[in-house]
């Protein structure tokens, strides 16, 4: 896999990778957000909740006050009923309302809906009952039937307090972390409660002034041992737990007003329902003193609602800095990664891809590939450093070898290369000629040599100078190579003697060509430089191939015939015969 797809797909899965956990760490804390929210809308219906149970308490005090009360004198208590009665109607649409407004009617919210419904039309049920109590004189009224009207009433109780249990449930799942603060609330919203019912209790026994029915003392006891116990759970839990000092003082006026003052006076009705039942005093009077003992309870819970909200609130706005926090720290670590991917590539796998296709160029023999300048001081930059002298030596190695080749080539001609006139030398032309005669030899061939001797010059170079000479030398050489064809090998022999090979030539055509050359030589003037002109002749001996000799022998007869056309009186050509010296045949004077 190449460097570059390696590199893609590393940072791809990084890139994966990363986002699922970034994905997932994010949804966690949007949740925890989220839901701090929801928590502190499901706290703001507890609390509408708690005021309406709050309501429903409070509006059982003028009921029972009503119901022990005189058709005659109905007027206060009446105003007070009807305040009440109106303030637990609006507590209880307002609660409705908040339940009927989440956004998305969960089965939970949905039974608390109707369960708040059903508490609505017992109450009114309840009131209707009290209400007809109440319009008949109070003589009229037995003591079952108040009863039953107060009974009516706490039914109502059982209905929200189970509605404020699952409104509570729904805040701690949530946040199981108000599960506390919110038990706290709920201790002190049912001491209140219970305390109301124990008030509510004393209502009929009180109208008919009569003692405790039995049912009764067993009620009130049953509700004496609740508050005994929710005082325990408070004093337990609570007390100790909370810093708060207003808490710690309501807590003091509760110790003082209910259990100091309002627990006694229970007592003390008690003891008087025990035994004779004349109580010397109304339900209104009852009312009047029990009820307002009951409000630091009332301000218990709102301390500790308020706290629990707080809470719920500074959560809330924790969970909103975590969340952002988070993000942030998605967001850097996201640039982070991407410039980290970045200067990978631009720093590592970019160089190094564009260095080793420098290196392969260099490699494929494209010594022109330009090499840049390294960027930074570092190892890619070293490496672009090294190529650029590997790229030199290699220019350095091929041009030395081509200096080598060359001289090589040079001395490979010098040495078959006579310095004088530029023609063969004898080294050269038996090279050559022994490779003819074998090619000839071997299909049968024609082959004839010819040597070229030039007459009477020592008398040149003794009439002219050595130089003259030399000239000469030069100017046979030079007309002799224009009148032959390429495949003849001609070469100095030595002094100013000539060597001629001619392939494929016979006799015939051998003596022919001597002829030639004979008659050009014999025809031309050389310049010997000074201006003087001086003719020259040679004389020529032709010996032809026939059968196995050997080069030595083809010359030494060509020799002979030469010797021959000297002694014959020079510039002539003769052809040598297998029959003897003697017996050679001059072909020209
Ligand atoms: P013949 O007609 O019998 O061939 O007489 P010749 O004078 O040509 O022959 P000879 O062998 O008597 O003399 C050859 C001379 O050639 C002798 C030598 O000094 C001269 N010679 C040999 N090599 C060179 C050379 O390279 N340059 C010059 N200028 N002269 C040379
Ligand atoms: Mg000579
Ligand atoms: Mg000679």
């Amino acid at each position: 896999m190449s460097l570059n797809r390696l590199f893609w797909l590393i940072s791809i899965a990084l890139m994966l990778l990363f986002s699922a956990l970034a994905v997932r760490i994010v949804v966690v804390e949007w949740g925890t957000y989220k839901r701090g929210a929801y928590s502190m809308d499901a706290m703001r219906t507890v609390q509408l909740g708690l005021v309406a149970l709050e309501k429903v308490s409070f509006e059982r005090g003028p009921s029972n006050a009503c119901l022990g009360s005189g058709v005659s004198d109905p007027t206060a208590s009446l105003v007070r009923l009807q305040r009440a009665r109106s303030e637990s109607d609006v507590a209880l649409t307002g609660l409705l309302a908040d339940l009927r407004q989440t956004p998305d009617l969960s089965s939970q919210t949905q039974r608390i809906v109707e369960r708040t419904e059903q508490a609505r039309r017992v109450l009114l049920s309840a009131r209707q009952a009290v209400d007809r109590l109440c319009a008949m004189p109070l003589a009229r009224r037995t003591s079952q039937e108040v009863t039953v009207a107060v009974d009516g009433m706490l039914a109502v109780v059982p209905l929200m307090v189970a509605t404020l249990g699952d409104l509570s449930v729904i805040v701690t799942q949530a946040d199981p972390e108000l599960l506390d603060g919110l038990t706290g609330v709920r201790v002190a919203a049912s001491l209140r409660e219970y305390a109301g019912q124990v008030g509510s209790r004393f209502t009929a026994p009180l109208v008919a002034q009569r003692p405790l029915t039995q049912n009764e003392v067993i009620e009130i006891g049953k509700l004496y041992g609740r508050i005994e116990q929710l005082r325990t759970l408070m004093d337990t839990r609570l007390r100790g737990a909370q810093n708060n000092v207003q808490f710690k003082e309501a807590l003091l006026v509760v110790d003082r007003m209910y259990f100091g003052d309002a627990i006694p006076f229970l007592d003390r009705l008690r003891q008087v329902g025990l035994n004779s039942g004349n109580y010397g005093m109304t339900t209104g009077a009852l009312a009047e003193y029990y009820v307002p003992r009951m409000t630091p309870l009332l301000r218990l819970r709102d301390i500790l609602m308020i706290e629990v909200t707080a809470l719920a609130e500074a959560r809330h706005r924790q969970a909103g800095k975590l969340l952002l926090g988070v993000l942030t720290m998605v967001a850097l670590s996201f640039l982070f990664l991407f410039v980290l991917m970045y200067v990978v590539r631009k720093r590592v796998v970019g160089p190094v891809l564009f260095a080793t296709k420098l290196v392969k160029q260099l490699g494929d023999g494209n010594l022109d590939v330009k090499i840049p300048p390294p960027r930074h001081p570092d190892e890619i930059g070293a490496m672009l450093q090294a190529l650029k002298v590997l790229k030199h030596r290699s220019i350095e190695r091929i041009s030395l070898a081509r200096e080598r080749e060359e001289l090589i080539a040079q001395l490979q001609t010098s040495s078959n290369t006579d310095f004088l006139t530029g023609a063969l030398n004898r080294r050269a032309f038996f090279s050559y000629s022994e490779q003819q005669l074998a090619v000839a030899q071997r299909y049968q061939r024609n082959l004839t040599l010819i040597l070229l001797d030039i007459d009477y010059f020592k008398q040149i170079n003794d009439a002219h100078g050595h130089i003259a000479g030399d000239e000469v030398l030069r100017g046979v050489v030079k007309l002799v190579g224009r009148l032959l064809r390429k495949v003849d090998i001609f070469a100095r022999y030595g002094g100013e003697e000539f060597i001629l090979l001619l392939p494929e030539a016979d006799l015939e055509q051998g003596i022919a060509v001597a002829e030639k050359l004979r008659l050009a030589l014999a025809a031309q003037t050389v310049d010997l430089g000074d201006g003087q002109l001086i003719q020259v002749t040679a004389s020529f001996g032709v010996a032809a191939l026939a059968g196995d000799e050997s080069l030595d022998h083809l010359i030494s007869l060509a020799d002979e015939a030469l010797y021959d056309a000297k002694h014959r009186g020079r510039n002539c050509v003769v052809r040598a015969t297998r029959m003897g010296a003697s017996t050679f045949a001059p072909v020209s004077d």
